[in-house]
């Protein structure tokens, strides 16, 4: 695949033709006429822009899918211990196993199974992450783990859990906590889920219940057995070779090596040394970091991994895209800052009128 016009791309994501030359501008790029070709690469760029879904013209096609791990977010009210149940869940993980309980805190941890199969389990628990990241557009997490506590059942906060993995269409599995207590009435819980219409498998459904202490760590197996079956069911794959699209899920800024930001790859593999774009900041990888700390050259699919070399602070959801150059890693970047300041300024007027009409 050579390219196409400009006249091709504007039909295939129905952008007028001077707002692309706008963003072919951005991505330093030249354009004579509206029917030389563009490279495909910057076609991509251009249509991932103005949020067409033309991503992956070529490679995504014909590619090489492999079986990916699922990544896994936990979600419940206040107190039911989701906390207690990641710290549960990551002493069976990985790191744990390896570097004898050190690790350092990445915004997500590995759990490698007998099997050889492993679940990605984003470590920020709670609602306000994920739909922080879903309002961004970041399609991170494959599987809610839903808690509840067995003495205290369902919850306020346990069904705004729910109505978040519904709206985004990710399934839950059920995790009934606390069932090392006298007053644990797992039985009550399922009954109250059931009657918030969640369809348990019990009663013929496909939510999986598992009942764990993460206290006791009873049930943690299970858990991760109904989360692989889950995986198993949804048959999620990922390009592995090619350019990586990653999500941000957490970032901060270290004294001495800047800003520093966990990501998760969804498809291909992210290597040491290349130009990204993250969100409205750019830089080029100057390091990656394992969940374990140590330094490695490739990421691949649903890998978290801590990336180096960005050169301001990214947010949570941003996404991550590789480009050619540094000129078009940083001139993404300002034009991506620009049409921010643009509807920050837009928003703030439309607040304006809004209150100057209501004066009069
Ligand atoms: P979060 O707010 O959902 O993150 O809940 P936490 O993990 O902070 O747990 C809240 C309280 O419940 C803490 O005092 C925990 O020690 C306790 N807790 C968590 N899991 C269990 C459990 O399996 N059994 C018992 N008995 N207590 C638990
Ligand atoms: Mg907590």
């Amino acid at each position: 695949f050579e390219g196409m016009a400009l006249v091709e791309l504007a039909k295939r994501t129905g952008e007028g033709i001077a707002s692309l030359q706008n963003i072919l501008v951005n991505v330093g790029e030249k354009v004579d006429s509206e029917f030389d070709p563009i490279s495909i690469d910057v076609a991509e760029l251009v249509a991932m822009e103005v949020g067409a879904n033309v991503r992956r013209l070529h490679s995504e096609e014909g590619a090489k899918l492999e079986r990916r791990p699922p990544v896994v977010t936990v979600m419940g009210h206040v107190d039911h211990g989701k906390t207690s149940l990641l710290d549960a869940l990551r002493q069976t993980s990985v790191a744990a196993k390896e570097a004898g309980g050190i690790t350092q805190h990445v915004g997500a941890f590995v759990v490698a199974m007998p099997s050889g199969a492993s679940i990605t389990f984003l470590d920020t628990p709670g609602h306000a992450a994920f739909s922080a990241m879903r309002a961004r557009g970041a399609a991170v997490t494959d599987i809610v783990v839903l808690v509840v506590a067995a003495d205290d059942g369902v919850m306020p906060q346990t069904l705004e859990a729910m109505a978040h993995a519904k709206a985004a269409n990710v399934p839950i599995v059920v995790a009934i906590n606390k069932c090392d207590k006298p007053s644990a009435d797992p039985e009550k819980v399922r009954i109250q889920l059931c009657s918030e219409g969640l369809s348990l498998e019990e009663m013929g459904g496909d939510v999986q219940v598992v009942e764990v202490s993460a206290t006791n760590k009873i049930g943690l197996d299970k858990l991760e057995e109904a989360l692989l079956l889950q995986a198993e069911l949804m048959d999620l794959k990922a390009r592995v070779d090619g350019p990586a699209h990653a999500y941000v899920v957490e970032a901060r800024l270290d004294r001495g090596r800047g800003p520093l930001a966990t990501a998760i790859v969804r498809s291909g593999t992210l290597v040491c040394g290349q130009h990204i774009v993250v969100g409205a900041e750019w830089g080029r990888i100057r390091a990656i970091r394992d969940m374990m700390g140590k330094v490695t050259e490739l990421a691949g699919p649903a890998m978290p991994v801590e990336i180096e070399g960005i050169r301001g602070l990214p947010m949570a959801g941003d996404d991550i895209t590789v480009v050619d150059s540094e000129e078009r890693a940083r001139m993404l970047s300002v034009g991506r800052k620009k049409r921010l300041e643009e509807e920050r300024l837009k928003n703030l007027n439309e607040g304006r009128m809004e209150t100057s009409g209501t004066d009069e």
